[in-house]
């Protein structure tokens, strides 16, 4: 008997190595290779093999032969790697629940189980009536779990219309089924109210898988996937991957999520693992949004996903007032700081009236750069290509690229000049003006810095929960997935620099943040209010939101999309180059950019610098190839990718985002 692996030698990635002897597939074995012992991936097994000669043998298993990847997700493996255009062993590193390496993860034995903790703010109970609505999503889920259908569907819910109500019936219709199922959110660690809802509702048979886990811990919930003793994943994008055998249902929350999408090496997007797992095990996956992903909402269209709708919250609150505040009126006005009059009067009615209050500004720190303004220095960082932002409470001007750190002086470390001027306010800038303009009322600032301790995010959230505070402010980690009915107020401090970040999706992006934020505020039974700050106030992006208007914006962006052939109505790959020598890189992706255009059918752009351009002393340039669908360039791809692999040699590092 043969066992064919996977060897963990990244460049031998794509790769299968033949052995002597039986292990299970899907266990993890040492195999002799070169001169030391390798850890291996047992993938297939084999009568005969046509290299007989000088065939090692297997060495000892590892786990004691435990299983870890099913022959379903090993399949799956084989499917990404072919879409995706990458080495099957680098998908098969991504699911491992343990390192894919020789030394074994230790403290791997059954430990009992811990309860898990509920937080009364945090948890909900099931409302006592379903709103129609939430019946028929519901009874057209259960007619799918019924027939096994594995065509997708879109739950297009307004925010707080009650989607998390659809999704837990859905669980546990398919449990009724004896299947299992999988509940995706966009981050763990920004949904601490999910994962209390989902235990509250099915308990024991609830299993948590996410990055932020030990590997012992990840280890240990995997194998009670496996088991069938965890009927209920819930985690962040890595959970698609979860071992469960009788796959029923993927929920996808927040469809539209950017988060889903996992870049670095291995690039793929969370909803084409959970389409392609789900039509492999006949399972259904329900995606939902507010603001559906343009992809989603023109497949529903075409009717390639089924969509459900709920159109209305459940106690029948409107949907918040949309306030937009032109911010050059507020400067003629001679009006100064980073909140408008209207927004400043807003919450200071909300507070009165003993409501909360939440406000976006999607930029931490106190100053986005400090200048000299007696010789003109801005410190930048020494590794990567960016200035430093200026941190205020630590005293500290920090790189938010590498973490690169120095002390912040008060004077310029150049000329020692005093007249040290900070620049582009951040979260912390926010935070003072507040406390000035708001003296007896207390804040909850979420951001990377002030959640960055275990534990600190889950603890903020609670504070405000509770009402301790009055005001939640914060980066868009503070615009997801919360539900806290005091709160009336939302506001976004600036909506201009997501809206104008140089990306096809940039303006998309800020309509669902933009969307979510607004969707934080009349939650409960008092109406919301919502203001937005903008320079650019007849942006069409704006206009529709003022008037929740979804579809209204899928028209306009659909159709500029569609104009320039941007996914989902035209093929694009970015091509990544990555190294230490600037001008070896930039050669290497020049020369790979004439050998994409020289075979035809594609355009090329670039290559550019990617900014920043430099991070942790590594280059960065990349190069957009389009072409009229995405099969065009996966084929082409797929021909070119040896060749492109001899032109980066020793140059750069490369890899491809196919979309
Ligand atoms: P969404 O995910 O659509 O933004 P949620 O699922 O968070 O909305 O629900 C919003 C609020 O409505 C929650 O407080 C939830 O408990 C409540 N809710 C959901 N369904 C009902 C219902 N049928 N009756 C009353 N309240 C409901
Ligand atoms: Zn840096």
């Amino acid at each position: 008997m043969y066992s064919q692996v996977v060897v963990n030698v990244p460049v031998l990635y794509d790769r299968v190595f033949t052995y002597q002897g039986e292990a299970p597939l899907g266990s993890l074995v040492q195999v002799p290779f070169g001169n030391s012992a390798k850890a291996a991936l047992v993938v297939g097994h084999s009568f005969t093999t046509d290299i007989p000669d000088e065939i090692k043998c297997l060495g000892k298993a590892l786990y004691a032969g435990a299983v870890w990847l099913s022959s379903e997700l090993l399949s799956l493996a084989d499917e990404l790697a072919h879409f995706y255009l990458c080495p099957r062993g680098a998908i098969i590193d991504l699911m491992l629940p343990v390192p894919f390496t020789a030394k074994e993860v230790s403290g791997l034995k059954r430990v009992k189980r811990e309860p898990v903790r509920l937080d009364e703010t945090l948890t909900r109970h099931a409302p006592a009536q379903l709103t129609p609505e939430q019946i028929e999503a519901i009874e057209q889920v259960k007619q799918a779990l019924t027939k096994g259908q594995a065509k997708p569907h879109l739950l297009y819910g307004v925010t707080g219309s009650g989607k998390t109500e659809v999704y837990l019936n859905a669980i546990s219709i398919a449990l009724s089924q004896g299947k299992q199922a999988i509940y995706l959110v966009p981050e763990i660690a920004l949904t601490p109210q999910v994962i209390a809802n989902v235990v509250h509702r099915f308990g024991e048979q609830v299993g948590v898988l996410h990055s932020g886990l030990s590997s012992g811990e990840r280890a240990r919930a995997w194998q009670k996937v496996l088991s069938g003793e965890s009927q209920v994943v819930v985690g962040a994008r890595s959970a698609v991957f979860a071992p469960t055998a009788r796959l029923g249902l993927i929920i996808m929350d927040e469809e539209h999520e950017q988060s889903y999408r996992h870049e670095g090496g291995v690039n793929y997007h969370t909803r084409v693992v959970a389409q392609l797992r789900a039509r492999q095990q006949g399972g259904v996956l329900l995606m939902g949004s507010a603001t559906p992903s343009l992809e989603v909402y023109s497949s529903a269209e075409r009717g390639g996903t089924k969509l459900l709708q709920l159109t209305a919250r459940p106690h029948g609150t409107n949907l918040p007032e949309v306030n937009i505040v032109d911010m050059r009126e507020e400067l003629r006005q001679g009006r100064s700081g980073l909140l408008s009059s209207p927004l400043r009067q807003a919450v200071a009615l909300g507070l009165q009236a003993g409501e909360q209050a939440l406000l976006l500004f999607n930029r931490r720190g106190y100053a986005q750069m400090s200048l000299c303004r007696d010789c003109g220095h801005i410190p930048t960082c020494p590794h990567c290509d960016v200035s430093l932002r200026f941190h205020a409470g630590v005293r500290l001007l920090k790189c938010h690229y590498c973490g690169y750190s120095m002390r912040a002086l008060g004077e310029c470390p150049r000329c020692r000049g005093q007249q040290v001027h900070n620049r582009g306010a951040g979260t912390e800038k926010l935070a003072e003006e507040l406390r000035a303009l708001f003296p007896d009322f207390v804040f909850t600032r979420l951001d990377a810095d002030t959640a960055a301790r275990k534990g600190a995010h889950q603890k903020l959230l609670t504070e405000f929960g509770r009402q301790d505070s009055h005001i939640l402010l914060g980066t868009k980690m503070i615009a997801k997935g919360l539900d806290f009915p005091r709160v009336t107020v939302a506001g976004v401090v600036d909506a201009d620099s997501g809206m104008y970040y140089p990306d096809f999706r940039a303006v998309e992006e800020s309509f669902a943040l933009l969307m979510q934020v607004a969707g934080r505020s009349g939650r409960g039974t008092a109406r919301g209010r919502v203001i937005i700050q903008t320079f650019n106030p007849e942006h069409y992006c704006l206009r529709l939101l003022e008037k929740h208007d979804y579809s209204g914006f899928y028209k306009v962006e659909s159709r500029l999309r569609r104009k320039l052939s941007y996914p989902p109505f035209g093929g694009l790959a970015t091509l990544c180059f990555r190294g230490r020598d600037q001008r070896r890189v930039l050669e290497a992706a020049q020369a790979v950019g004439e050998l994409c255009v020289g075979s035809g059918a594609v355009v090329a752009l670039g290559p550019v610098a990617e900014a920043p351009a430099r991070v942790k002393d590594i280059y960065r340039y990349q190069l957009t190839l389009k072409a009229k669908n995405r099969k065009t360039l996966q084929e082409l791809l797929a021909d070119l990718r040896v060749r492109i692999t001899d032109l980066c040699t020793s140059s750069a590092r490369w890899y491809i985002i196919l979309e």
